[in-house]
């Protein structure tokens, strides 16, 4: 940071515009599909982008599972067959309400039609008949639970002490359905696209997962599905670890990797995203730990976002409220990000309880238990999930890291990303191109600079003050300039180079045979 003069950016729609332009132009992440007019909420991470994510994995796989001896990694399928998601609740549950233009045909999103305080008033609507519904002994074949709120709905249904059968559920959701419709033509909402009021009686159900099929067979048995989350494909897994690692308790299951959902809308640049990578934990407890449990990963999280160069003064611990947890949670703390468009959801760690092994047991008819081998106590385990967006932390890290300065008059823009994340730790240049010895000695530098460091950047376009430009553009830490100096009296061996830090623009010179040693101590 240059102290003393650092623009802060009133108005966070421009950074916005602005991260999104920096990471096109200088080769982070780009639209998907973009040469066939892009795909919304698909996004491809170009070269320097590639770069950093791929920095972020390995820091997690290095402090979440190699330097612990409780984790286990595991890369599961990213195609999940109907059985195991319909015990997760994910073929039922997992979806958004859908209500239909009758005028021009558009779905919109219910929850983009009716913001959180209006939410009230439909809730109000509903409360009467959810009583009445959860009383009726009809059987309707419908989804889990149908409300843009879900758990919101869930702890009103609870509050007034109605017991959380699944069935009963199924009832109370059916008659949800009518009551976004019914408040949107009472308030003569209009539809975005046609101005008319004109909303179908009814939102339905609009499931989020990725449907495919296998094979050439059409039945149901072949319906096949892009997993929703890699949460599930470590719980599908639990038995497999439990028979070919023999782990003791606690111990823990760590995962890197894609997971789809059909949003309906997509937004804020890698926040709301159709692929993303998750980077997801399970850490099975004994159940009379959990507290304790809870409470180290917490910190932990913390520690990884500070590790990560998130700016700490962004990032907010939300207790989450009885009322809004998922009702098998006894306790779920978010960890939310000043985004340039909000304080949204960062981060995620819940409690889970047995849920989920109970689940997937009772639907595979298999016993997903562990047996203490000293106390010879038979339970299932409970699960502590700490679970973090891959994209999200990018989005939330180029967002801690851009920084605007102004040097010699002039603003400058650069990443003060974390050495330990920045797609490039240095950039080498020769100050000339046209002098053979200044190129040559530039080329052994940089060669004995990324034998050691890896992601080392050679630049030799433009002149030096350009390269500069770049370089912090895109974050690199440092610069190593090869000049006149360098091979003063024509011995190398003697010779310093110019190190040009990035967040200061201040330079120093460093024997080139100290490099390495200077280096490994900058960016350890
Ligand atoms: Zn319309």
């Amino acid at each position: 940071m240059l102290f003393g003069y650092t623009i802060t950016m009133n108005n966070n729609e421009q950074l916005m515009e602005k991260i999104i332009s920096l990471s096109k132009n200088r080769g982070f992440i780009f639209q998907a599909g973009e040469l066939y007019g892009g795909m919304a909420g698909i996004y491809d991470y170009g070269p320097l982008g590639s770069l950093l994510k791929n920095n972020i994995k390995n820091l997690w796989i290095k402090k979440f599972v190699e330097n612990r001896r409780d984790m286990y990694l595991l890369d599961s399928a990213i195609v999940m067959g109907e059985k195991p998601l319909t015990a997760s609740g994910h073929v039922g549950g997992f979806s958004d309400p859908m209500i239909e233009c009758l005028n021009c045909g558009t779905k919109h999103r219910t929850d983009n039609l009716i913001n959180e305080l209006e939410m009230n008033s439909v809730l109000d609507l509903a409360l009467k008949p959810i009583n009445d519904a959860v009383h009726a002994t009809k059987d309707i074949n419908g989804t889990f639970l149908n409300v843009f709120q879900k758990e919101k709905a869930e702890s009103l249904i609870f509050e007034k002490k109605v017991s959380d059968s699944n069935e009963e559920f199924l009832l109370a959701n059916k008659y949800l359905g009518q009551y976004p419709s019914i408040y949107l033509k009472s308030i003569e909402k209009k539809c975005e696209k046609c101005n008319k009021v004109a909303w179908a009686d009814e939102a339905h159900e609009f499931n989020l997962m990725l449907k495919t099929q296998l094979g050439s067979s059409s039945d149901s048995s072949s319906t096949a599905y892009l997993r929703p989350e890699t949460a599930q494909g470590i719980f599908v897994n639990y038995k497999n670890i439990m028979d070919s690692m023999h782990p003791k308790l606690p111990f823990g299951v760590a995962q890197i990797g894609k997971a789809y959902r059909n949003e309906i809308t997509p937004r804020n640049f890698i926040f709301r995203l159709r692929e993303l990578e998750q980077m997801e934990i399970e850490y099975f407890i004994h159940p009379e730990n959990w507290k304790a449990e809870f409470e180290y990963w917490k910190d932990e999280m913390l520690e990884w976002s500070e590790m990560i160069g998130l700016d700490m003064n962004k990032l907010h611990e939300v207790e989450i409220g009885e009322n809004d947890r998922a009702h098998y949670s006894q306790r779920t703390v978010d960890f939310e990000f000043d985004y340039p468009f909000g304080q949204k959801e960062l981060f995620g760690l819940a409690y889970r309880g047995d849920y989920d092994l109970i689940k997937h047991a009772e639907a595979s008819k298999t016993k997903l238990q562990y047996t203490d081998p000293v106390a010879n106590e038979t339970f299932v385990p409970h699960i502590i999930e700490p679970s973090m967006g891959l994209d999200r932390t990018i989005l939330a890290i180029l967002a801690s890291a851009y920084t605007e300065d102004e040097i010699d008059g002039n603003t400058r823009l650069y990443l003060a990303l974390n050495p330990l994340v920045a797609p490039y730790k240095i950039a080498v240049s020769p100050l000339v191109k046209n002098k053979e010895y200044i190129v040559n000695e530039a080329n052994r530098v940089f060669g004995q600079l990324k034998a050691e460091f890896g992601n080392v950047s050679w630049d030799d376009n433009g002149n030096v003050g350009k390269r500069y430009r770049r370089q912090d553009e895109i974050g690199t830490p440092f610069c190593v300039v090869v000049d006149y100096d360098t091979l003063e009296e024509g011995h190398a061996d003697f010779g310093t180079g110019s190190i040009r830090h990035r967040d200061t623009a201040e330079q120093e010179r460093v024997a080139i045979t100290e490099l390495n040693n200077y280096f490994t101590e900058k960016l350890s």
